[in-house]
């Protein structure tokens, strides 16, 4: 809906210089959330679709993460033998250990317990660690500790924290980060408490950690630094608590079809009712419900109604001039009851229209080239728009193709693969059962793949995530699926996030994890202009580096070749527009019970290589391009069985 107000350029709002009507900016457009947990969906939809937007003042400065880091890298400081804050600086990007380095410390530590005092004397000897980025960064880190141990009595706390930020880079790391401006925000904001604490007269690394310490503790709510300009062309994204006094000229309510959590657990308190109870009736061997407790949840309930109508109220009336209610269409909650209730009341039925997705412009050229997430990059990794990712015009004569990831990774398995695949579209056909089509196992295993997918885009992940966020979401994707299906859905996705590469997203900032990570990366060669896009499942940075995940709902295949070639064209195009200078790559099978992942390290080194396969590609790619079928070239029968390829019964036995 965003995209199509703002770019159909339609007059939908008042203009009030003009008294006329005006068509929609960005600016103009709030959307409005009952709490802030779901906020991330929304930021990877406005993200995919390339509009700007703010999230108006999040909660929890004192609980973000950059504060914690700072925080616990000052009490390491000025108490060294705080294991826990020196375990949790060694993982933070002020010093960016794996977690292999970390484990390498425990079981090198003397006694039963890690002792910092063990490791970090300058010199001291370090235990051998897998990756060998982990000792420089060991021994640059011990020796700043050192050089801010030495300091922290001669300069005030301020400086201290500015001085830490800017040697660390942890101000830049930080940048990088999707939504980078808020986490920079934070820390500045950190800096100015230390300046104010300072002022009042109060001394002391210590008494300021006691006091940032209680802070953390109890004030979890204290809104985030703001940073939006205030008049800055951007979708808002806030609560509606937030919105109270605001008035937009565009409104969006969203997820209205979300329904009420119910009083769980056997234990409810009432400030009027009192303590109530359930029982446990040994004989039935049912719960019960005692009479305070049955009186307390009614009036409970009948107060957060109450309390979701009046929230339902501002949230309306904060929109001039366009209201727009969004919400889940296969499923009603209580604020869409009531809505559809009082529509129908009030004889409005006729009057609503349900907004139909026209068909959307494409793209403005300019947000092409590089993932719009990354694009936020500090210096030095900004694209590089002077070879790659730039769209200019050809002049004439020059073929220019554009293709995608997957169509390059079919054709380098077998031309004729690409040819039935992306030229005719022609539908797979079991090889097993020649000339039948797609059963409803198989259709309902591809419709299950696609909703996996969209289950992953969407579902919060990382830490803070939700303990019940992939259940949440697969109930929500797959309602019309058997319980069986839903279950196993479930149970691959746990299994995969449960182990390397996947479970390194748990303990990443949720704001350092991208989803859908669309790209065009251009090669410019003689006589030909090659455009490869693609869009790769997931990618993060974390104390490791960037990674980045293609997953299919599927077991491993016999000949992966076509997936891992695909992985490559992804890294290559990542890297190149980038300048990264490495990328851990991986494809995971989720459905795979043992042996599920397929790693791959590509380097800068790999690039060429890959650069003149992909050329040599596309030239005879242009060369077949109007050949009949018998024309295009194909495998040898004993790979086509291998590879178990589903075209045989057409290629083979006509
Ligand atoms: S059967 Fe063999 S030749 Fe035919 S499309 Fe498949 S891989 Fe290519």
């Amino acid at each position: 809906y965003i995209k199509w107000a703002v770019s159909s350029g339609e007059a939908l709002v008042g203009d009030s210089k003009s008294g006329g009507a005006r068509p929609v900016k960005f600016g103009d457009i709030a959307i409005l959330l009952r709490t802030f947990t779901s906020h991330e969906v929304y930021e990877s939809a406005l993200r995919r679709s390339g509009a700007p937007y703010q999230v108006v003042k999040g909660r929890g400065f004192y609980d973000s993460q950059e504060i914690k880091d700072i925080s616990n890298l000052l009490s390491f400081l000025d108490y060294s033998a705080d294991t826990l804050a020196f375990v949790s600086v060694l993982r933070s990007p002020l010093a960016g250990l794996s977690d292999g380095a970390l484990l390498a410390l425990c079981v090198g530590a003397k006694g039963d317990r890690l002792d910092p005092a063990q490791f970090i004397r300058p010199g001291a000897p370090l235990p051998l660690f897998d990756l060998k980025e982990d000792t420089q960064r060991f021994e640059t880190f011990r020796d700043r500790l050192s050089q801010w141990r030495a300091a922290r009595d001669r300069m005030t706390i301020s400086e201290l924290i500015e001085t830490i930020i800017s040697q660390t880079g942890y101000g830049a790391v930080m940048t990088s980060r999707f939504n980078g401006e808020q986490y920079l925000g934070n820390i500045f904001k950190l800096i100015e408490l230390a300046r104010t604490f300072e002022m009042d007269g109060a001394r002391g690394l210590k008494n300021f950690i006691v006091r940032l310490k209680a802070m953390i503790a109890k004030e979890p709510g204290e809104a985030k630094a703001d940073i939006s300009g205030g008049d800055e062309d951007v979708v808002r994204i806030m609560t509606i608590h937030q919105s109270k006094g605001l008035e937009f000229p565009v409104v969006i309510i969203a997820d209205i079809a979300s329904s009420i959590k119910s009083q769980a657990g056997k234990i409810m308190f009432h400030p009027e009712e009192g303590l109530g109870l359930q029982h446990y009736d040994l004989v039935s061997g049912k719960w019960y419900a005692g009479p305070i407790f049955r009186s307390g949840a009614e009036r409970a309930k009948s107060e957060q109604t109450q309390e979701l109508k009046r929230l339902l109220y501002v949230a309306m009336t904060r929109a001039r001039d366009r209201l727009v209610l969004s919400g889940a269409a296969k499923r009603k909650g209580v604020w869409q009851n009531w809505i559809d209730e009082t529509i129908e009341e009030a004889g409005l039925s006729d009057k609503v229209a349900t907004f139909q997705k026209p068909a959307m412009p494409d793209m403005p050229s300019s947000r092409i080239g590089a993932p719009p997430l990354v694009d936020r990059l500090l210096k030095g990794y900004r694209p590089d728009t002077s070879s790659s990712g730039k769209l200019a015009p050809l002049p004439p004569g020059i073929p220019s193709m554009q293709i995608s990831v997957t169509s390059l990774a079919s054709f380098s398995l077998c031309p004729r693969l690409y040819y039935y695949r992306h030229v005719m579209e022609a539908p797979m056909i079991d090889h097993t059962k020649a000339f039948s089509f797609p059963s409803n196992d198989e259709q309902s295993r591809r419709e299950t793949g696609i909703r996996v997918h969209e289950v992953l885009e969407q579902t919060q992940i990382g830490e803070g995530a939700p303990k019940n966020a992939l259940k949440d979401a697969v109930d929500e994707k797959f309602p019309d699926f058997s319980r069986k299906i839903k279950s196993d859905v479930l149970k691959n996705l746990i299994t995969a996030f449960g182990k390397p590469p996947l479970s390194a997203l748990r303990l990443a900032p949720p704001g350092a994890i991208m989803r859908e990570v669309s790209f065009a990366h251009k090669i410019v060669e003689k006589q030909m202009e090659l455009i490869i896009q693609g869009a790769a499942d997931i990618v993060w940075l974390d104390g490791n580096g960037w990674s980045l995940v293609d997953y299919k709902y599927s077991t491993r295949p016999k000949d992966e070749r076509g997936y891992l070639f695909q992985l490559k064209l992804y890294a290559y195009a990542m890297m190149t527009a980038h300048k990264m200078e490495s990328l851990n790559t991986a494809v995971v099978y989720l459905r795979e019970k043992k042996d599920s992942v397929s790693t791959m390290r590509f380097l800068p080194i790999d690039a060429p290589d890959l650069r003149d396969r992909v050329v040599n590609m596309a030239r005879r790619l242009l060369k077949l391009e109007k050949k009949p079928e018998c024309e295009w070239p194909m495998r040898e029968r004993k790979s086509c069985d291998e590879y178990e390829c589903l075209f045989r019964s057409r290629c083979y036995e006509r």
